[in-house]
């Protein structure tokens, strides 16, 4: 058994060095719990936020421990009636090849409706956080202009789907460089692609929404917060999911210098969490799987082969190195 264990906490940028490998043996089970062989690990932008030793919604990593979040995997022994050896799971013990779980804490999913992998993305969190984004925190209306922003990931790109699927007539959405611009018009649902590097986000968000912006789901915040709330529509509405743009800050960020622009505009600008949102699952994952079953949604992901090479996913999904949900197969 291996597991990947934080070594120090960085300043700023994360590194390689920031994580160890270990070889650790195989966990012994006790009463209620299920022994999980893990075949795929999910890497998250919000794992930067528990490298640092702050107060959050979420414990921070410890130095020299294992870290944790989203896996799938096999039940390879089991001491809890309920969940059979051979059963496909969704816990939070991953980082790690073989995870002792309690039986609570381990979600039975049904490997036949969707690959084991998509239950970390689409059907999993990110998906979920699209849907709730433009249902309920923001919700899409009929004819509505939508700005996503980070949307080739994989919020960004259910996103994108999800806004059209919604009655959206426009949807626009912003990703660095020119492939995953393309990408967002030929695969995500996207009618405009933005270049957030390529030129200044307020003018590009303008000249794509000509009759502003209805809806804007941010996963980056700074400058493109900023760039909705400029173009955003008298009763916008804003679902903040992410500020990615921060989460390597050394120093705390400022919020956008237009934001009493919102009160103008008679605007909402709506924290999200999904963890709040976990009821929604049930009618997310009965829609989603269908679509995905249909060919009407794309579950796109980047997959990084092994245990070992989990800590550059997770530089990677920081600096842009995906399309869709980025994954570890183990
Ligand atoms: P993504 O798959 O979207 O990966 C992150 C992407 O962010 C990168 O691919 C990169 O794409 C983009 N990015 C990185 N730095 C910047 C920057 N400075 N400016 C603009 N874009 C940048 O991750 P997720 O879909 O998992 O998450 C998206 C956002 O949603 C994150 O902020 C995350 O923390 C948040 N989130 C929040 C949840 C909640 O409950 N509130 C739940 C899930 C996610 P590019 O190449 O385009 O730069």
């Amino acid at each position: 058994n291996r597991e990947i264990r934080l070594a120090a906490r960085p300043s700023g940028e994360p590194s390689l060095s920031d994580f160890d490998l270990a070889a650790t043996p195989v966990p012994q089970i006790g009463d209620g719990q299920v022994l999980v062989r893990n075949t795929w690990m999910s890497v998250d932008p919000y794992m930067r936020g528990r490298m640092d030793d702050k107060e959050s919604y979420i414990l921070p990593f410890e130095i020299g421990r294992p870290l944790d979040g989203s896996a799938v995997g096999e039940v390879v022994a089991s001491r809890a009636g309920e969940i059979p050896v051979g059963a496909t799971v969704v816990h939070f013990a991953g980082w790690r090849e073989y995870a002792a779980v309690d039986a609570p804490h381990a979600t039975v999913v049904d490997p036949s409706l969707a690959p084991a992998e998509v239950y970390l993305g689409v059907l999993g969190t990110t998906g979920l956080t699209a849907y709730a984004s433009l249902t309920d925190v923001a919700p899409v209306r009929q004819g509505d202009t939508v700005f996503v922003s980070a949307a080739a990931g994989a919020v960004g790109s259910v996103a994108g789907q999800l806004a059209r699927k919604l009655g959206a007539a426009r949807v626009i959405g912003s990703a660095g460089g020119p492939v995953k611009g393309r990408k967002l018009v030929t695969d995500f649902g996207y009618d405009v692609a933005i270049d957030y590097r390529a030129g200044s986000v307020a003018e590009q968000v303008r000249a794509a929404a000509p009759d502003g912006v209805d809806v804007y789901l941010d996963n980056v915040g700074g400058n493109h917060l900023a760039a909705a709330i400029d173009a955003l529509n008298v009763g916008g509405r804003i679902a903040m999911v992410g500020a990615i743009s921060a989460y390597n800050a050394t120093e705390p960020v400022p919020g956008p210098a237009n934001l009493f622009a919102l009160a103008a505009k008679n605007a909402t600008l709506r924290g999200m969490l999904i963890n709040y949102y976990f009821h929604l699952f049930p009618e997310w994952i009965g829609k989603a799987a269908g679509w995905l079953a249909d060919g009407s949604l794309r579950a796109e992901t980047t997959v990084a082969e092994g245990l070992e090479r989990a800590p550059q996913a997770f530089l990677d999904v920081l600096s842009g190195g995906n399309v869709g949900k980025m994954l570890v197969k183990l």
